[in-house]
């Protein structure tokens, strides 16, 4: 097998009995899959053909080495050369992994990490930007500049990848969004951060507190408001203790109130109103070869709610309930969503993307719903939620979040048709006939 070098051909492999061929990365070579390369070029080229051979078709099942490394090589490349391993014959690529995959992976990213299960997905420091780690694998493969945490959080779920070590925890400013914080002691009356500390001492005989000068009288300290001389720490005062004190109001005071001033848009945060976001290493997940190899897909886009059931789960509970009620007048109510335009917005902004979107609706009306609410997801764009025993005076308010949600939507594209009604209703005699008209009417 031939090893591709690209630059000149390192000292290192020059004497070694492998097959070398020096190439340039041409429209041919990246229209090859299971290429192996060693790159040993200056950093700025060497990054950017990492990232072009990863945005290429086949990029996922290259393997590559550098010979020095570069600011993307530990998240793009698989490390310095490593003789052994390219000397090793039966480990070489194309491997018998490779050939297992047919037909273009429906995830190339997942597809990468399960070649090599030793490869990680790690997110990378840029203090220049606001969200202070971004992941070049997931720029790259799902052109994510922000990381998608709920795509992650789902992926984690799904077993598709694992969450190896915590790398580091960041806090974001409420407002923007930025980590560029900075905390800093306020006032506690009135937040001013011009403070100052002084120690002050208590005197046990009248309880006075005050700046630990105002005791010391020549050569003896003496309390300034009932004159006691202290002589005894313990006995007479109280160890100095640190106080602060505010050249704003000048109130005194213990302890000062830390808050996070953001150095992006100047919003003040309270520290427990600041988004708390961790960054982790992950490798892949068990259920990641049955995904890339198996046909018969869960898709990763369901809408997934606690308290989810299946569509037959749920039809079956809907025609005992209105029967339940229609006996002993009982209230319900069933609501019906829509999310439309999902595949322009698919198309437009990525899978990715739309399952950021899905589930932050998601939690959005987890918040909304009780517990003994039933929820079920239609199809792949309808879902339904039953609600027992709810006023029809509760459908202003789920009303109002939904909009209020629909409003944060950062794309015109989606849109959401909510439609309710009340049950029991006697027309409601064949649930999945029944169910099926409730979902025609979402059309309209
Ligand atoms: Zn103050
Ligand atoms: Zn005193
Ligand atoms: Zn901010």
């Amino acid at each position: 097998m031939t090893i591709c070098v690209l630059g000149k051909v390192p000292q290192l492999l020059s004497n070694s009995a492998l097959e070398l061929k020096s190439v340039s990365l041409n429209e041919t070579l990246l229209a090859q899959s299971g290429v192996v390369c060693v790159l040993n070029l200056n950093n700025e080229e060497q990054d950017h053909i990492l990232s072009q051979i990863h945005h290429s078709k086949y990029g996922w099942s290259w393997r590559v080495f550098t010979c020095q490394p570069s600011l993307l090589s530990d998240y793009l490349s698989d490390g310095l050369v490593d003789t052994d391993w390219l000397s090793s014959k039966e480990k070489h690529l194309p491997s018998e992994k490779l050939n297992r995959i047919i037909n273009e992976p429906n995830d190339k990213l997942l597809a990468y990490l399960w070649l090599d299960e030793t490869r990680k997905m790690s997110p990378m420091k840029v203090i220049s930007e606001t969200a202070i780690y971004r992941y070049p694998l997931l720029d790259i493969y799902h052109n994510q500049v922000r990381t998608p945490f709920r795509y992650l959080h789902r992926l984690v779920d799904a077993d598709l990848i694992e969450a190896d070590q915590c790398v580091d925890r960041v806090r974001y400013c409420h407002s923007c969004q930025s980590g560029h914080l900075n905390f800093v002691d306020t006032c506690p009356s009135c937040r001013s951060i011009d403070i100052k500390t002084f120690d002050a001492l208590h005197c046990f005989t009248c309880g006075h507190v005050d700046d630990a000068k105002l005791f010391l009288s020549r050569r003896t300290m003496s309390c300034p408001k009932c004159h006691t001389e202290l002589k005894h720490i313990g006995v007479d005062y109280d160890r100095p203790l640190e106080l602060y004190d505010c050249n704003n109001c000048h109130q005194e005071f213990v302890e000062s109130d830390v808050v996070a001033k953001c150095m992006t848009c100047d919003h003040t945060n309270s520290v427990n109103e600041l988004t708390s976001r961790s960054f982790y290493r992950y490798s892949v997940g068990e259920s990641a070869q049955r995904y890339l190899l198996d046909d018969q897909l869960e898709s990763k886009r369901n809408i997934i709610l606690s308290g989810s059931v299946t569509t037959s789960v749920f039809e079956a509970t809907l025609a005992w309930k209105n029967q339940l009620s229609l006996r002993h007048k009982h209230q319900d109510l069933l609501i019906g969503i829509k999310v439309q335009n999902i595949d322009d917005y698919i198309l437009k902004f990525g899978d990715v993307a739309y399952i950021e979107f899905i589930s932050a609706f998601s939690e959005q009306l987890e918040s909304l719903f009780r517990t003994t609410d039933l929820s079920c997801q239609y199809t792949d764009d309808v879902f339904f939620i039953l609600l027992p025993h709810c006023e029809s005076s509760f459908l202003s308010i789920i009303e109002t979040r939904i909009s209020e949600f629909a409003g944060k939507v950062d794309s015109e594209l989606l849109s959401l048709i909510v439609k309710s009604w009340l049950l029991p209703s006697i027309d409601l005699t064949v649930a999945p006939e029944w169910l099926s008209e409730r979902k025609s009417e979402l059309n309209d």
